[in-house]
């Protein structure tokens, strides 16, 4: 079977990737998303297992030290970091990954896969990405204001990314996600090990 594909996707907290990436996940079915651990409380509603693997720090550093991270970072004094054992058996099945991890871990990810295809999501205007932090309703006014502090910082990070999409109107931004999907699996070393029995014949 075909080796899947990794995607990393980043952003400012509140710039809609959580969203975006639901959305392209129930219309593609061969796309999954990597459960991140995180030492972070969990937000109401958010369940363990599904959004995140809820994680105490002292499992967290003994997992660092073991080697159980593709890649490790702190964002906003808690710690986020990618399951090495999960991405590699899920790559190996032939099934896509899609990495929702912040600038630092994906320099560390290109490092380790240049192959990874990263994308960078951008909110219209700062304005704007605060309200959808607000509206979100699930942040403290004190974590809302520290992650717009730091949203400056991450965007600064959009020019090492393959792809920049603009989340302004939702279903624009969904089309164009898709459409960075769609086209990366047209790559000709991707369907010459999807196709090969079939270019084979038409050579022959
Ligand atoms: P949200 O992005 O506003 O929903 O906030 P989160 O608390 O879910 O994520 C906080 C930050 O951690 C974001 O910048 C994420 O991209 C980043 N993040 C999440 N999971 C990982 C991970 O596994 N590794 C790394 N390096 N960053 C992560
Ligand atoms: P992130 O995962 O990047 O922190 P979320 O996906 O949680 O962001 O989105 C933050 C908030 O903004 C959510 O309440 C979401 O419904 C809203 N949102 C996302 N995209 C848009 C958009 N294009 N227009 C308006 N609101 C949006
Ligand atoms: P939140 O706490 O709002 O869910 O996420 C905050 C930030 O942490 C987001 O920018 C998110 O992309 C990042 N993040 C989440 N999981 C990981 C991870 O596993 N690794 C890294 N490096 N960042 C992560």
């Amino acid at each position: 079977m075909a080796k899947g594909s990794l995607y990393i996707i980043s952003a400012p907290s509140g710039a809609g990737k959580t969203s975006l990436v639901k959305a392209l996940l129930e219309q593609d079915s061969l796309i999954c998303v990597s459960v991140s651990n995180t030492t972070r409380a969990a937000r109401p509603g958010e369940v363990d297992g599904k959004d995140y693997h809820f994680t105490e720090l002292a499992e967290f550093d003994r997992m660092i030290a073991a080697g159980d991270f593709l890649e490790y970072a702190e964002v906003f004094t808690n710690k986020y970091g990618t399951s090495k054992r999960w991405v590699e058996q899920t790559l190996e099945e032939g099934r896509d990954v899609i990495l929702e991890i912040d600038w630092q871990g994906a320099a560390q990810v290109r490092e380790l896969m240049p192959e990874a295809v990263s994308v960078f999501i951008l909110p219209p205007s700062r304005p704007e990405l605060e309200r959808r932090l607000n509206n979100r309703g699930q942040d403290s006014d004190e974590v809302i204001a520290q992650r717009m502090s730091e949203a400056v910082s991450e965007m600064s990070h959009y020019d090492e990314f393959d792809y920049l999409v603009v989340n302004d109107q939702f279903e624009q931004s969904l089309s164009e996600l898709q459409a960075i999907f769609v086209a990366r699996r047209q790559l000709l070393a991707s369907q010459q090990l999807r196709h090969g029995e079939m270019i084979e014949l038409l050579l022959k």
